[in-house]
């Protein structure tokens, strides 16, 4: 059987670990620059970065409706960090235009400048879970159709609304494919 194709949104970020991660767990990782580049794509990736860069290149690259629809058609679509803020339904501060797949709020580079990044143990679903945090959002006020999968310090990290799922944490860049593994599983 041919392996799955899974994007990664390549405008800017961690695109690279993405594309490592995803062929750890068996899927062909594809670059998504334009529109055409979705079709035939088994599901999405958004990665971490700066969501003000990446924002401005959906508009530039027209990408916003077309990534809106491929995940309206049941694609799964998985959004780590500054990908989580492009998912929330609304971006508390700083003006990013998100995509709105997510009932959530998040506000960007919520932990402060001291602590900007850290890796702790997440509470949740998932055993075992550690997560990387880098100038990591927060998300707030999860809808009634958001599944809390993990929370640390009393936090949604790792987040569900169908088949869309939204980390503020880089699963990418540990050992741990759980979290792509589960992406390709919500393909299938
Ligand atoms: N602080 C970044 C933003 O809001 C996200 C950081 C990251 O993706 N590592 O876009």
């Amino acid at each position: 059987m041919n392996a799955p194709r899974v994007g990664i949104l390549a405008i800017q970020g961690d695109v690279a670990a993405h594309a490592r991660a995803l062929a750890r767990v068996g899927a062909e990782a594809v670059r998504v620059r334009r529109d055409k580049d979705l079709d035939g794509l088994a599901a999405l990736v958004l990665p971490g970065g700066e969501s003000t860069t990446i924002s401005k290149g959906l508009d530039r690259l027209h990408l916003y409706e077309p990534i809106e629809a491929f995940a309206r058609s049941g694609k799964p679509i998985l959004g780590t960090c500054a990908g989580a803020v492009l998912l929330a339904r609304e971006v508390e501060n700083e003006p990013v235009r998100s995509l709105g797949l997510i009932d959530v709020v998040a506000v960007r580079n919520a932990y402060g400048t001291q602590v900007d990044s850290f890796a702790a143990p997440a509470e949740g679903e998932i055993p075992d879970l550690d997560c990387v945090f880098i100038r990591a959002p927060r998300l707030r006020r999860p809808g009634a159709g958001v599944e809390v999968l993990a929370r640390v310090g009393g936090w949604p990290v790792f987040v569900r609304q169908g088949r869309a799922l939204a980390t503020t944490f880089h699963p990418e860049l540990t050992d741990d494919v759980r979290i792509h593994a589960m992406l390709l599983d919500l393909a299938s």
